[in-house]
């Protein structure tokens, strides 16, 4: 289960969507948690999405 949550960017330099695993406190690129609902943005971390898409990719079949 994975959640989004905006979040500064990893250069820095703005707020983005990150990619966070259920009941984390951290994004899966490894940045802090802003506070939601006082941010808005229409970019996504890349650093995550490569990350999830990752993750998608090595869940193998029960
Ligand atoms: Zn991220």
């Amino acid at each position: 289960m994975y959640e989004m949550h905006v979040g500064i960017s990893v250069s820095g330099t703005g707020q983005v969507w990150h990619v966070v695993a259920h009941g984390q406190r951290a994004t899966l690129c490894g940045q802090p948690l802003g506070r939601d609902g006082d941010t808005q943005t229409d970019h996504h971390c890349l650093d995550c999405m490569t990350a999830f898409q990752r993750l998608m990719q090595t869940v193998e079949p029960v």
